[in-house]
């Protein structure tokens, strides 16, 4: 399947950090782990559409090591990316479907909040604040249920 020929290989959907619904963070999840890694590289511009095209799946899968990554734009984005999203767009969280679990969910989930506080500027409080490390674990768990939730439903959706 290729990331380039329209064909969809990923389902996606958006979780916020805040009950207010406004900021989000984009869930990808790949069918496989070659397509989240393809995604990823050009994505930086590591590879070129044109170069990506004529990869192997094995290939590809040589050019990435990770089982699941957390961006936020603010961070870690280019000035062209960063500018190309949403003040309210905080970054996207990519997972592959045979690699789903609570424990890799909750870990990308944990960056995400971490980045949410380093958003907000909390996070250099997060060690001595009681109420910051409350805030992180709240953010954390409302990511985390809305994935599941999100996901739960897609999977109940495909299995129909
Ligand atoms: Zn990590």
């Amino acid at each position: 399947m290729s990331l380039l020929r329209g064909s969809r290989c990923w389902h996606w959907f958006r979780v916020h950090p805040n009950d207010d619904r406004q900021h989000y963070y984009t869930v990808l999840v790949f069918d496989e782990r070659y397509q989240m890694h393809l995604f990823h590289q050009k994505q930086i511009g590591l590879i070129q559409a044109q170069e990506a095209s004529a990869l192997s799946s094995d290939a590809v899968t040589r050019l990435g090591e990770f089982e699941a990554l957390t961006s936020s734009w603010r961070v870690e984005a280019s000035d062209s990316t960063r500018q190309a999203h949403s003040d309210l767009n905080l970054g996207q969280i990519l997972f592959y479907q045979k690699r789903l679990g609570a424990g890799i969910v909750s870990h990308e989930m944990t960056h995400a909040a971490l980045f949410w506080l380093e958003r907000i500027g909390r996070l250099a409080d997060l060690a001595t604040d009681a109420d910051v490390q409350e805030q992180c674990c709240q953010v954390q768990g409302n990511l985390t249920r809305q994935f599941w939730v999100k996901w739960l439903r897609i999977e109940r959706r495909a299995r129909v």
